[in-house]
């Protein structure tokens, strides 16, 4: 045996993973396909711009956050709690009354705040809020039909709740499942997204750190199948052995791996910008709220589902004075692979500035960002796949940070109790 374990990919569920079993004893391999660990979390470092692959945010207020990471090691700089909406005759801000008492008066003046609706929202989301564990017990629908029914149907779920969720879910249509978005609208409620100081990447690298000298990079694992009483892997015209292997890859690749169905999948563009001024002031994320207007003037405004100057939030994300600006498209509708000139003029609209002196810093496409949540789907789903062969990642759980790290020590664990 080369290992008690190996496990296939050193993403956020694998890093996790592999740290687990350190814990319990077990000697661990991971066996990784690129030149360094993340997988899906990574940051590219582009003329001194911190340039994550594809836009995401950290909420420490994930229970696996703060359970298995040392968040005060990331130095999270965070997002004001609310979000910047462009309207057709200007932008509103609407915030957090709690948590941000001095943009209570432009939230006021947002023209979100209307009773009805607000206390519809609480009836969505309020049973969640509370008692987390109760949505295992609550039929599931699609997110958008789920809306309806609770009478979300004013402006505040058009031009906010519509748009932000989309970004957020890499899903235009609501189609994904009501009770994880519930789930992640109470994480947007407790905590407060943000980056850390050195980039997404930071977290990764955090979390490998107990696992020095256990990664191999560059190992692309062909093939994993079992072998006398243990399993093997076939990686790069060699085989190893273990008495179990965990499949922590992205669920393309579990599919081809492990056997298991391939899960639908949501992908999304990221531009990265260097703005020569700042286009607003404050670290807020902004969308378009003019696309769910009643009115319907303005059906598809343009690409650009959130943008946001994560300069405002971390200036560490750019050299000195500079300014950075982060702006997504979704793959799910024609408009998704925009072409730079679109998404700069949607960009300028919502901000409403001039975006001809921008410079492109980068641009991330990601096909397979994340699995689609079906309405229905557990939240929880089996990580053993076969005798010795186990699977973990996004896909097992809820498509988030913590989804994949709950899934990595699940696995772990079913792994240990295997090896008896
Ligand atoms: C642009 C974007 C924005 C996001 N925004 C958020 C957000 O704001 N909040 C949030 O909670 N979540 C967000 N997510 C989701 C979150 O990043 C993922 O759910 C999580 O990172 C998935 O981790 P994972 O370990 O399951 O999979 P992955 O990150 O996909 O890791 C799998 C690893 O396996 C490796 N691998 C694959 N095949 C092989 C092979 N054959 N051999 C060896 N290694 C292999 C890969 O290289 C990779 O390192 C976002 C994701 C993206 C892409």
């Amino acid at each position: 045996m080369n290992a008690d374990v190996i496990v296939v990919g050193a993403g956020i569920a694998g890093l996790r993973c592999a740290t687990r079993l350190l814990e319990l004893g077990r000697d661990v391999i991971v066996l990784e396909r690129d030149d360094a660990v993340g997988g899906r979390v990574r940051t590219d470092v582009v003329d001194g711009f911190r340039c994550d692959r594809g836009f995401q945010v950290l909420n420490p207020a994930y229970p696996a956050m703060q359970r298995w990471v040392d968040l005060d090691a990331l130095d999270l700089a965070s997002f004001r709690a609310g979000v910047l909406v462009r309207q057709r005759d200007g932008l509103a801000v609407v915030a957090d009354p709690v948590r941000e008492p001095r943009l209570l008066g432009a939230t006021l003046r947002s023209g979100y705040v209307r009773p009805l609706e607000l206390a519809a929202l609480a009836r969505w989301a309020a049973r969640v809020i509370a008692a987390p564990r109760a949505v295992k017990a609550q039929p599931d629908r699609a997110l958008a039909e789920s809306f309806d029914a609770a009478g979300v149907t004013g402006r505040l779920r058009t031009e906010v709740l519509d748009p932000f969720l989309a970004g957020v879910l890499v899903d235009s249509h609501g189609r994904t499942s009501a009770n994880f978005t519930k789930l992640l609208v109470r994480s947007f409620v407790l905590g407060r997204p943000g980056v850390p100081r050195l980039g997404m990447g930071a977290l990764p690298e955090l979390l490998a750190a107990p696992l020095r000298g256990r990664v191999r990079l560059h190992a692309e694992v062909e093939a994993v199948f079992p072998s006398g009483d243990g399993v093997e892997v076939r990686v790069a015209g060699t085989r190893l052995r273990a008495g179990a292997v965990v499949v922590a890859t992205d669920p393309v690749e579990a599919a081809v791996l492990s056997g298991l169905p391939q899960p639908a999948v949501g992908g999304l563009v990221t531009w990265w910008f260097e703005a020569p001024e700042a286009p607003h002031p404050l670290a807020l994320i902004a969308v378009d709220g003019r696309r769910g207007h009643p009115s319907g003037a303005v059906r598809s405004p343009g690409p650009v589902w959130n943008t946001a100057l994560m300069t405002a939030a971390a200036p560490s994300y750019a050299p000195p004075g500079r300014h950075l600006v982060a702006a997504t498209t979704l793959l799910d509708r024609a408009d998704g692979e925009a072409g730079e000139a679109q998404v700069r003029k949607h960009v300028g609209e919502i901000y409403g500035v001039d975006t001809a002196g921008w410079r492109v810093v980068t641009r991330h496409r990601i096909d397979a960002a994340l699995p689609v949540q079906q309405p229905g789907t557990p939240l929880r789903r089996p990580v053993v796949v076969r005798d010795g062969v186990f699977v973990c990642g996004d896909h097992r759980d809820t498509p988030s940070l913590q989804g994949a790290l709950v899934s990595g020590n699940r696995a772990a664990d079913a792994v240990h109790a295997h090896l008896g």
